[in-house]
């Protein structure tokens, strides 16, 4: 594949690096690094970044918080995910914006399309926060939402996982990972690639998904170069 604009999805959790709750500061230097030197290849990048390090909607509610609040404090832990994101990229030199669901004007600028895809065409690296800024939706759903709008080539979900395997390889240490899968086998397998809201969106889109490990500096890269490293999911 050939990618000119790409939505890279990372989770609130690979921002933890090796602590219990929070961001590491080192990780997300690192993920600032990959990201700049891929977009220095010419690709323009967009970025959605979960919140589950931070606070997560749902197991609030299973701890007694009314669901539709903690799922707003979930969406605003995204944007202080981003914003330390957001930090970690300009110190690498790339121009950056943020662009949040939820109105929030000291800090970012409201989630306009056509201004996303502005920002893009500029050279700026586009980090949307705040989720869909709707509650019971989660950032992989926002992450499709938003690659579909802005018409990306791919959704690459960075993981601690390395792709998409037969079976959990933590329980498992025979199972295989894909190369490549369909969206149909996805389903008829019952894999978990993304929730079903959001591989959905993607499959009803055509736009492609690829599942590979964020953790190993210089993944980014090798994936836009074509390296046959983690799981690719098309029609
Ligand atoms: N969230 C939400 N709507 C959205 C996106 C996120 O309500 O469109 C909330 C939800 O409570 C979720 C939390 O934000 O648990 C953090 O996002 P997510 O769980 O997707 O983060 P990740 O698992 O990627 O770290």
């Amino acid at each position: 594949m050939k990618f000119k604009r790409i939505l890279l999805k990372l989770s609130g959790e690979a921002l933890m690096g090796e602590k219990q709750y929070g961001i590491d500061i080192d990780r997300v230097a690192q993920y600032a690094k990959d990201i700049h030197d891929v977009h220095a290849k010419g690709i323009e990048i967009a970025l959605v970044i979960g919140g589950g390090n931070i606070y997560r909607g749902l197991s609030a509610e299973k701890a007694g918080m009314d669901r539709v609040q903690a799922d707003y404090m979930g969406m605003l832990a995204t944007v202080i995910n981003s914003m330390a994101l957001q930090d970690a990229l300009e110190k690498t030199g790339v121009k950056t914006r943020l662009l949040t669901a939820i109105k929030m004007e000291q800090i970012c600028e409201p989630f306009i399309r056509r201004r996303a895809v502005r920002h893009l065409e500029k050279g700026r690296i586009v980090i949307f926060g705040a989720g869909t800024g709707n509650p019971y939706f989660t950032t992989d759903t926002a992450a499709s939402l938003r690659a579909v709008e802005i018409n990306a080539d791919v959704v690459m979900k960075g993981t601690r996982v390395d792709g998409i395997y037969t079976a959990d390889p933590l329980k498992e240490p025979d199972a295989i990972r894909y190369d490549e899968i369909t969206f149909d086998e996805v389903y008829k397998k019952n894999l978990n690639v993304m929730d079903m809201t959001a591989f959905t969106l993607c499959q009803e889109n055509n736009l492609p998904i690829i599942v590979f490990d964020m953790n190993k500096p210089g993944n980014l890269m090798r994936l836009v170069d074509g390296e046959p490293i983690g799981t690719l999911v098309k029609g």
